[in-house]
C-alpha cells in the first residue's frame, strides 16, 4: 500500500468554497506555513482576501478544476454539496480529503441515515418519501407526527415541513418542491448538542468536548461549552462521533449534530445529521482549545498529526447574524470576548456576519 500524501510547509491546500469556513481554514493554514487556494464561483468570496490564491469558476468547469488541482497537493471543501463529478475530477489528480465517499453519504439524508444505521448509531426512525401515499403510510408508522425533509440541499431548516397530523399532509410535498424526501419521527428532545471530531490519515481520532446548541429562526445562535449534560452522556456522544468517523475512514474534521432526550431519569442521544467539514457549532474551539477545529482540519488534510483538542476555558459562542455585527465596538470593549468578523460587505437578514467567543475560567 502506498503511503498517504503528506504535505510540507509551503505546500498548498485547495479549498472548494469561499465563505467564512474557507476563510477561517485559510487563516489556520497560514499559521502553520501552509498556503491555500480557494475555488469558488462567487467573485466576492470572503475567503479570497486571506488566501494565497483564488479561482473564480463554476464547479463544473473541468478546465478550471484541472488547473486548480495542478497547483495544490490536496483538496478539501467547506460545504457538503460539492457535486460528485467535481470531487471525482479533482480526485483523478490529487487526494480529496474528506473523501468523495464522505460527501456522497452526507449529501443525501436517506443515504446518510442508512449509513448511520449500518454503523450502529442511534437515529430517529424515518421513512423514504416519494409520494403523498408514502407520506400517509409513513406518518401512521411514525406515530402521527414527523418532520418532512428534502433528501438533498437542506440547510438552516430550509426544505423542511413539520407534520403534526394528517391534515398537514395536504400540500406538504408542494412546500418542499416535490423533491425526494424523508419523513423523520418528531423527537421530543430536551437539548441539542454536537460533537466536533477529527480523524487523521492513519486513523487516529480525537473528539472535542460536546457543545449545547440553541437555534433562533432555524439558525444556530449559541453554542455553550461545557454542555449541561452528564459526564457519561458526553463520553457517549464523543464515542459515537468517533465511531462515525472511523466507519467512514474519514480524514478531516466532522460535525455531528445530536438530540438529547431525557427519559425516566436517563439521558439518551440520537444522531440528527453529520456535516463532513468544519462546523458552526465548533467555532468555540478557536478560543477555548489548544487546537481550533480549523487548524485540526488543516493538519488532518495535510496528512499531519492531529493537535490536542483539550479545552482550557469555558465558552459561549454567539453567531452575529445580519445587523447584529454592528455591535462590534461594544464587543471589543469586553476583555473576555473574542470577536471574529468574516469581512462580508452586506449585512443581509439571516446572513452569518461573524461570531463572538465569550471566555470564562474552566469549571470542569
Ligand atoms: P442546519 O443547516 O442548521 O444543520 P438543516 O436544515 O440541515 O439545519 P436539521 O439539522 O435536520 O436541518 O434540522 C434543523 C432543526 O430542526 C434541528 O436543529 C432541530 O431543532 C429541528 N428538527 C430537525 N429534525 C427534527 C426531528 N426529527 N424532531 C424534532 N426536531 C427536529
Ligand atoms: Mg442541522
Amino acid at each position: 500500500m502506498t503511503e498517504p500524501v503528506q504535505l510540507v510547509p509551503g505546500d498548498t491546500i485547495g479549498i472548494l468554497g469561499g465563505g467564512q469556513l474557507g476563510r477561517m481554514m485559510s487563516l489556520a493554514a497560514a499559521s502553520l506555513g501552509l498556503k491555500t487556494h480557494i475555488f469558488c464561483p462567487d467573485e466576492n468570496s470572503p475567503a479570497f482576501e486571506v488566501a494565497d490564491r483564488h479561482t473564480v469558476a463554476a464547479y463544473d468547469d473541468l478546465q478550471a478544476l484541472d488547473a486548480f488541482a495542478a497547483e495544490c497537493k490536496v483538496v478539501t471543501y467547506e460545504f457538503e454539496n460539492v457535486p460528485g463529478e467535481t470531487a471525482a475530477r479533482l480526485e483523478s489528480h490529487i487526494p480529496v480529503r474528506p473523501s468523495p465517499h464522505a460527501l456522497e453519504v452526507s449529501q443525501d439524508r436517506n443515504t446518510e441515515k442508512e449509513f448511520l444505521r449500518s454503523a450502529q448509531v442511534d437515529i430517529a426512525d424515518f421513512a423514504t418519501i416519494d409520494s403523498e401515499n408514502d407520506l400517509e403510510e409513513a406518518l401512521e408508522l411514525l406515530g402521527g407526527k414527523g418532520v418532512l425533509k428534502t433528501r438533498r440541499f437542506g440547510y438552516d431548516g430550509k426544505g423542511q415541513v413539520m407534520i403534526r397530523d394528517l391534515e398537514d399532509i395536504d400540500g406538504a410535498l408542494d412546500k418542499i418542491g416535490n423533491a425526494p424526501a424523508v419523513l423523520e419521527q418528531l423527537i421530543p428532545f430536551q437539548r441539542e448538542v454536537s460533537v466536533i471530531v477529527a480523524r487523521d490519515v492513519n486513523g487516529t481520532c480525537t473528539a472535542y468536548d460536546i457543545a449545547e446548541n440553541h437555534h433562533e429562526n432555524h439558525i444556530l445562535k449559541t453554542s455553550t461549552v461545557p454542555a449541561n449534560v452528564r459526564a457519561e452522556t458526553a463520553d457517549a456522544a464523543r464515542a459515537m462521533a468517533i465511531k462515525i468517523a472511523t466507519s467512514l475512514k474519514y480524514v478531516g474534521v466532522m460535525g455531528v449534530e445530536m438530540f438529547l432526550i431525557e427519559e425516566d431519569g436517563a439521558e439518551r442521544l440520537l444522531v440528527n445529521e453529520i456535516a463532513p467539514r468544519v462546523h458552526n457549532s465548533g467555532h468555540w474551539t478557536e478560543d477555548a482549545c489548544l487546537t481550533s477545529q480549523f487548524e485540526q482540519h488543516m493538519r488532518a488534510v495535510a496528512g499531519w498529526t492531529l493537535g490536542s483538542a483539550e479545552r482550557h476555558s469555558n465558552v459561549v459562542m454567539e453567531n452575529l447574524i445580519g445587523a447584529e455585527c454592528e455591535a462590534w465596538p461594544t464587543i471589543l470593549k469586553d476583555p473576555k470576548a473574542r470577536l471574529h468578523l468574516y469581512g462580508k460587505s452586506e449585512a443581509r437578514d439571516g446572513r452569518k456576519m461573524g461570531h463572538v467567543n465569550r471566555i470564562s475560567p474552566k469549571t470542569d
